[in-house]
């Protein structure tokens, strides 16, 4: 066993990393973060479209020069191509530059105390150790707590028998010249040609540019439909192309004995957007502060880390319940249906609605208010008598909210 020894190690210096990191050195805790990649030169895999609230969580000012653009709005085309312009007026999202945001949210870690090693993958788990491998020489160092940041496909929940999240979508990008009808609007595009069971996507970021990509399941040919909608788009010269895995609804458990899992690694990307930024980094925030806090009363076992698999669930497992049953939902639909579900959205109340409540990380207020109306309910339900199903969701998750115990977000 080597003599380097820490209150918490992280593993993955993502931002849930980096922000959970933080909290825990913020919180008294000696913390080692170790990165696999040299985070200069990590390829982004994400759109980086964030609400402003992501910002505040993170604690980065939008003037940090991380936002490249303020969105207010979305044009939303049904397979048909019909097309549903939402929002407008203020800024309900923005656009960030994706690799400074990681950076920055790493340095914040090294400034609040953490000791952040680059280039050093976790190999393994040594009972209260990680086996280390820096540029081929292995090393153990001791942790009370280790935090699984790591992503997709998470190493941490694999060697601790951990439970996979629910699905893996995969998503494809690339960075083309593009001008978008609107610069401070995204474009979303619904239907089995372009993204089956997801969406497909140009998000403008600098001027004359956008960044246009789709999800889908692994299982199909996503290269093939990104280059459908390139053509659609009338793109010749696109740069580049990444690919990455979200995973989205979060496992059983995200805590073991020792370990605890945030992020990616613990499916808590938003099952309707792919979004794990907000979410990530609240869980993150939770898990540094119930990791300290474990390893200063010297008692690492599950039953004890399970604060914060308690205190997560509490702030976000509704929502993301919701999340994955109206992904499901809209996953089974055929296009016919998709091109009527656009069609009764483009309806004046139900846009004052949308307007007024959608909110990209809390999609069930938006619902709840649907809810409220019983006329633009019994046409949801004869449109999908299946979202009957997320109905009861939201009834059963009010009837929580009003008892002390459960506090949903609405
Ligand atoms: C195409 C695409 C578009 C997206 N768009 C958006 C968006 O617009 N908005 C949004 O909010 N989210 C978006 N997401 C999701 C978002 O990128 C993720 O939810 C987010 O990166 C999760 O952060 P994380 O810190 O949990 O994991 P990651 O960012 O994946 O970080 C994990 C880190 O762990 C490191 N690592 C892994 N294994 C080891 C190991 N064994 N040892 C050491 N280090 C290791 C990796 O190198 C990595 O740096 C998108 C995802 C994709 C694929």
């Amino acid at each position: 066993m080597g003599n380097e020894h820490y209150d918490v190690a992280v593993v993955g210096g993502g931002p849930a990393g980096a922000v959970a990191a933080a909290t825990a050195a913020r919180h008294g805790a000696t913390v080692l973060l170790v990165e696999k990649a040299i985070p200069e030169h990590k390829p982004v895999q994400c759109t980086g479209l964030v609400s402003l609230r992501t910002l505040e969580e993170a604690g980065i000012d939008s003037d940090a020069d991380v936002v490249l653009r303020e969105i207010t709005g979305a044009s939303v085309y049904a397979p048909n191509g019909r097309r549903l312009q939402l929002g407008g007026g203020r800024t309900r999202a923005v656009v960030i530059d994706r690799q400074r945001f990681d950076l920055l949210l790493l340095e914040r870690a090294r400034l609040a105390g953490v000791d952040v090693r680059t280039e050093t993958t976790a190999v393994g788990l040594e009972g209260a150790g990680l086996r280390l491998n820096h540029n081929g020489r292995e090393s153990v160092v001791r942790a009370k707590v280790i935090i699984g940041a790591d992503g997709p496909r998470s190493r941490i929940a694999q060697w601790k028998g951990l439970p996979e999240p629910q699905e893996l979508l995969v998503g494809f990008q690339t960075v083309a010249p593009y001008e978008p009808e609107r610069e401070d609007a995204v474009s979303v595009f619904l239907g089995s040609a372009l993204a089956p069971r997801f969406f497909a996507w140009a998000v403008p970021e600098r001027p004359g540019w956008a960044r246009i990509g789709l999800g889908t399941d692994p299982g199909r040919n996503a290269h093939r439909h990104l280059d459908d909608l390139l053509r659609k788009l009338g793109i010749t010269k696109p740069q580049g192309l990444t690919a990455g895995l979200i995973p989205i609804g979060p496992p059983p458990r995200t805590v073991a004995d020792g370990v605890l899992l945030v992020g990616d690694a613990a499916g808590q990307a938003k099952p309707t957007s792919g979004g794990g930024l907000y979410t990530g980094i609240v869980c993150a925030k939770i898990a540094g502060e119930v990791a300290a806090d474990c390893a200063r009363r010297g008692d690492a076992e599950a039953a004890a880390l399970a604060a914060y698999e308690e205190r997560w669930r509490k702030l976000l497992g509704k929502e993301l319940a919701f999340g994955m049953l109206a992904h499901r939902l809209l996953a089974s639909l055929s296009d016919a249906s998709l091109n009527e579900i656009v069609a009764f959205l483009d309806d004046p109340e139900i846009l004052t609605l949308i307007n007024e409540y959608g909110d990209i990380d809390s999609p069930s207020i938006l619902a709840r208010r649907v809810l409220q109306s019983p006329k633009l309910w019994r046409k949801a339900v004869a449109l999908v008598p299946q979202a009957m199903m997320l109905r009861d969701l939201l009834h059963s998750s009010r009837r929580e909210k009003s008892s002390p115990k459960m506090d949903l977000r609405s």
